[in-house]
């Protein structure tokens, strides 16, 4: 059977990589972000209560009504802001699902999108699909915006720009002056829109607060919001997340959702309706935040070198003193030799910086986890 392939050159995902040779070397995975303790004990007896009841068949296309409510009251109370959760809530399988919609709805053939690298993997692949182009401009080397350099990129082409923040892999949060500028560039691009990827948008530390870009009129106007439900609720595997966009955005959205799903996971949403009330981010964010701090006492003993991280899953380490392989080669030879899974992060670059020797930890860990990788690591 012949057919010519849409993505040639493109690998696997890194993910679905490190997680497999993770398992294949029996290595402590520190990898793929997903957390290695269960999630909330309350939301599983909620599930297990609407799995006993009758939400089996499918849910309404843009999503159960009393969810979308109750996402409307998280966002009011952590937010103080009012989201219409009948036209500007779109219920998705996850964010990696929202983000494709988004951007199949935005992106025709020619358009320019703005990619901040590193960049989460599936930006890319997705504008391409559309027949789009991905203008990657670097970040600047602490991770903040280049501002700069983001305003020269802007061309008459210019369709889209991504923003994701909290920032994987970096952990870093967008300041109210970065915040700032996007408003005013808002201001300056009428044709501009943006895709905010806020999937850690509750996982800050140190007491920082995350700007949400709903929260700022210019932006609100003319952007698309993407949230995850695996991140905040530690259920990575449940697939659940959602978009926040103005009446018009959401119904073209809609119309990609409706042909991409249809709808999501009946009894799963029931349930997340029930429980957000509830949900409380700072035991999260405790918890975290405690995982991050431990991990970074236990690797003081190595060569491994932290770069600050203010939120998400995750924090860099340059290991340049360890090693001169390049990242790539490196977590490769880690996690058959050595027995840890970790990210290189030149995978989320299209033109990686030369001799970058950086890679990222997911300490989304229990401590019996992130001891054990510490101990294989400490020879280093
Ligand atoms: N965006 C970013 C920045 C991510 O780290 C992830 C992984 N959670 C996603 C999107 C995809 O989220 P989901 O697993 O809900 O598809
Ligand atoms: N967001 C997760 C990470 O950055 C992984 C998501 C996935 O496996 N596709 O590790």
């Amino acid at each position: 059977m012949f057919f010519p392939s849409k993505f040639p050159t493109l690998a696997t995902t890194i993910f679905a990589k490190m997680s497999a040779m993770a398992a294949e070397h029996g290595a402590v995975n520190l990898s793929q972000g997903f957390p290695d303790f269960r999630p909330p004990q309350e939301l599983l007896k909620c599930i297990q209560r609407h799995i006993d009841s009758h939400t089996h068949q499918y849910a309404p296309m843009p999503g159960l009504p009393t969810l979308r409510q109750s996402i409307a009251e998280m966002h009011r109370r952590t937010h103080n802001i009012q989201i219409d959760p009948d036209t500007e809530i779109t219920i998705t399988a996850g964010a990696t699902q929202a983000l494709f919609a988004v951007i199949a709805t935005l992106v025709h053939p020619g358009d320019e999108v703005i990619v901040l690298a590193p960049s989460y993997d599936s930006y890319v692949p997705a504008i391409e699909l559309m027949g789009g182009k991905g203008v990657e401009i670097p970040l600047s080397s602490d991770f903040s915006l280049p501002t700069l350099e983001i305003q020269k990129a802007i061309s008459p082409k210019t369709r889209l720009l991504i923003v994701n923040n909290p920032h994987n892999p970096s952990g870093k949060i967008l300041s109210a002056a970065e915040m700032h500028f996007l408003e005013n560039l808002a201001k300056a691009n009428p044709h501009l829109i943006f895709l905010f990827d806020e999937v850690y948008q509750h996982i800050v530390f140190d007491g920082l607060r995350h700007l949400s870009a709903i929260t700022y009129p210019e932006l609100r106007k003319r952007a698309a919001c993407v949230y995850s439900f695996g991140k905040s609720l530690n259920a990575t595997g449940w697939k659940i997340g959602y978009i926040v966009a103005n009446e018009p955005l959401t119904r073209e959205i809609r119309k990609i959702h409706q042909y991409e799903v249809f709808a999501v996971n009946s009894f799963m949403q029931a349930a997340l309706a029930e429980y957000l009330p509830d949900f409380d981010p700072s035991v999260l964010v405790t918890h975290l935040q405690a995982a991050r701090n431990y991990l970074q006492t236990l690797l003081s003993e190595t060569r491994f070198k932290p770069i600050s991280t203010q939120g998400s899953y995750f924090q860099l380490y340059d290991y340049s003193e360890i090693s001169d392989l390049d990242d790539v080669l490196f977590t490769e030879w880690l996690v058959k030799e050595v027995g840890v899974a970790l990210i290189p992060i030149s995978v989320f670059y299209k033109n990686p910086p030369k001799n970058q020797r950086i890679v990222r930890f997911c300490f989304a860990k229990r401590n019996e986890t992130l001891q054990l990788a510490a101990q294989r690591l400490k020879n280093l």
